[in-house]
């Protein structure tokens, strides 16, 4: 079922986002020569109008694969062994040799579920034959078949309880493993730029990059959201994130659910729509509570913000 499924692909392409205006506006507000009264852009049938809050980079920009010509929503990946984006992708399983995202997740889950049935059972058997087991042959020795079979169901067993802890964080904060490693990443750099101390990761595998350059590479891994100003008209915030702000966590029950729904977009429009939806609405209150405090800088300016809590 894993491979008749599917990870799942972007039925419809999404056109870049019109942000023309939003960018000429933001850079007049800085000037302070914005006009409240100025007419709106009008619409072209090459761009779609953006949803209210969507992650981007740190300019603002969404995320674009120039592969499937498309922007790159339901937090997906270009796989370019499939030639298309994955939405939700988590992760390549090495062990089945198929990505697991949106589609696949759940039957992924059964199937581990089963080994480790298995495994329990291996376990049980085994130590409930001990008398048999111990006592092999006419000598006492282990039965050499039990020590191989318990060696190796202690290895996959360990395996598996390591993919255990990535569904309780794929289901306690609606994060995939993509995004767990990004977000990693991003808090390596930010410790590296702005701790005095060492991390342990530092000194066992030094990196050469110097400051510059590790700031760069914490402004390509951290996080941003580019929101509507609450307050402003026509003016868009870019918002950095925080490694404990979870944007898709909407409560355990819901964010297991979620990998049980099949979406099926008819137009570019449905998916901007389910772009929106996609977020909490606590994480949505807390950016516009931000944004209103004035953190995050105005999309159309050269300022980057980076997150330094
Ligand atoms: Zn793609």
């Amino acid at each position: 079922m894993i491979f008749l499924k599917g990870p799942g692909s972007i039925s419809v392409k999404v056109p870049p986002y019109n942000l023309n205006k939003y960018y000429s506006n933001g850079q007049l507000y800085l000037q302070n020569k914005l006009d409240p009264k100025e007419p709106e852009s009008i619409p072209d049938p090459d761009f779609i109008d953006p949803p209210q809050l969507f992650l981007c980079n740190s300019v603002g920009l969404p995320f674009w694969c120039s592969n499937c010509r498309s922007i790159k929503t339901q937090r997906a990946h270009h796989s370019s062994k499939l030639g298309h984006c994955i939405p939700k992708f988590d992760h390549y399983c090495l062990y089945i040799g198929t990505i697991i995202a949106q589609n696949n997740f759940t039957w992924f889950l059964c199937f581990v579920m089963c080994f480790e049935v298995l495994f329990i059972y291996i376990y049980v058997a085994t130590f409930a034959n001990s008398r048999s087991v111990l006592n092999y042959g006419s000598e006492n020795t282990l039965h050499p078949a039990a020590i191989i079979m318990v060696a190796c169901n202690g290895f996959f067993s360990l395996m598996l309880l390591a993919l255990n802890f990535s569904f309780a964080r794929v289901f306690k904060f609606n994060e995939t493993s993509v995004d767990f490693l990004q977000i990693g990443k991003a808090k390596q750099y930010r410790f590296k730029l702005y701790s005095k101390r060492k991390s342990l990761r530092d000194f066992l595998f030094p990196t050469k990059l110097n400051r510059d350059q590790t700031y760069a590479q914490f402004i390509n891994t951290q996080r941003y959201v580019n929101v509507e100003h609450p307050d402003q008209l026509n003016i868009r915030v870019v918002l950095p994130l925080p490694e404990n702000q979870h944007p898709f966590n909407k409560g355990r029950w819901e964010n297991f659910i979620d990998w049980f729904r099949k979406y099926d977009f008819q137009t570019a429009e449905e998916v901007v729509v389910h772009e929106e939806t996609t977020f909490s609405n606590t994480f949505k209150s807390w950016v516009f509570q931000q944004v209103k405090a004035g953190e995050g800088h105005i999309f159309g300016s050269a300022d980057i913000t980076p997150v330094t809590v």
